[in-house]
């Protein structure tokens, strides 16, 4: 049974858990105040005569607004029944009219339903169509609330019929909850062996590397030392060869000299030195005659070059050529107790 009436603000109960809205706008308030002071009429808002007194069950926002414009009496319907009546048609209210609900809105009112002994024993279905949202969201909402205070083990549906809650038991959240996170394990186990996989290649390929790169340095070192080894190898052989050059001294028949006589046959060094020193002065002398130099007018090259060929001659004729033929370096008259004669001397020598 419902009736129109005017009822005066100060009757009504404004219960917020039956306010399916999470929230009351404050500017849908000002808005419908403004214009109820302009004359505008709004719907009735409903009221249901309970023992707990004139429960609203829709129409928060305008009873709002009446208050705010200043009015006392409202236009409202009057139901009767309980307070489980005025829930029941709270959170169906709004589906399509006034303001558009937020998700909030929604969940709010399915919460609501789901909160109540009786309602929760209703079908998804039935609650879904009633508050204006899909049978997964009530089911879905269910499942949350059983894990919170335990299941509803039956439901009804719209022919009256009771049938098992179509939704999933403590276990059975239990074991999808086990499940999920036994799968998430062996995801992260998969990952995780993959990652030490991925290192354990990483590594092999790093250590390939610095081995390439060591034996590369090793073959680079052995060749240089090789190098060097080789080039310090014919430094050596070639000093070893000029000081053998140095030490052995050679007669005009290129025999080996014994110690004994090295130092007389090292003199024809010296004799040779100074052969290219008269050869140098002479080239002076010319050259000082040729300039007229004051002083060179008396000088005659001719002269001059005679002597010093003459001398060289001498001394080039006096170099030990080799080892007394006579005594055999044992020292005599011939060789005037030197050890060694002279090349014209030598090609005098007595024919065996
Ligand atoms: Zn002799």
């Amino acid at each position: 049974m419902m009736a129109q009436h005017t009822i005066s603000i100060s009757e009504i109960v404004r219960d917020t858990s039956l306010q399916p809205r999470a929230q009351l706008d404050s500017g849908t308030i000002q808005e419908y105040a403004d214009a109820i002071k302009a004359g505008a009429e709004f719907p009735p808002v409903d009221i249901w005569e309970t023992p707990e007194g004139m429960l609203l069950s829709s129409g928060f926002h305008r009873v709002a607004a009446y208050e705010t414009a200043g009015v006392k009496n409202i236009p409202a319907e009057i139901h009767q029944g309980t307070r489980r009546d005025a829930l029941w048609h709270a959170v169906g209210e709004n589906k399509s009219h006034g303001n558009r609900r937020k998700p909030e809105d929604t969940a709010r009112a399915v919460s609501l339903a789901l909160a109540d002994p009786e309602l929760s024993t209703r079908s998804n279905r039935v609650i879904a169509d009633h508050i204006g949202v899909g049978e997964t969201t009530v089911r879905r909402h269910r499942d949350e609330f059983n894990c919170a205070s335990g299941a509803v083990e039956k439901t009804i549906g719209k022919d009256g019929k009771a049938r098992p809650a179509k939704t999933k038991s403590p276990e059975a959240i239990a074991a999808a909850e086990k499940k999920k996170a036994e799968s998430k394990a062996k995801a992260d186990a998969r990952e995780a062996e993959r990652e030490a996989k991925r290192k354990a290649k990483e590594e092999v390929e790093r250590k390939r590397k610095e081995e390439k790169e060591a034996k590369k340095l090793a073959k680079e070192q052995a060749a240089k030392e090789e190098k060097e080894r080789k080039e310090r190898e014919r430094e050596e052989a070639k000093r070893k060869k000029e000081e053998q050059a140095k030490l052995s001294v050679k007669d005009g028949l290129g025999n080996e000299v014994t110690d004994q006589f090295a130092d007389a046959f090292r003199f024809s060094d010296k004799c040779k030195e100074w052969c290219r020193r008269l050869d140098a002065i002479r080239k002076e002398i010319f050259d000082a005659c040729e300039s007229n130099v004051p002083g060179s007018a008396f000088i005659h090259p001719p002269q001059v070059k005679s002597d010093i060929a003459n001398a060289k001659r001498h001394i080039d004729g006096s170099l030990p050529f080799a080892v007394c033929p006579w005594c055999s370096g044992a020292m005599c008259s011939v060789c005037r107790n030197s050890g060694y004669v002279t090349k014209l001397m030598y090609e005098k020598r007595p024919k065996q």
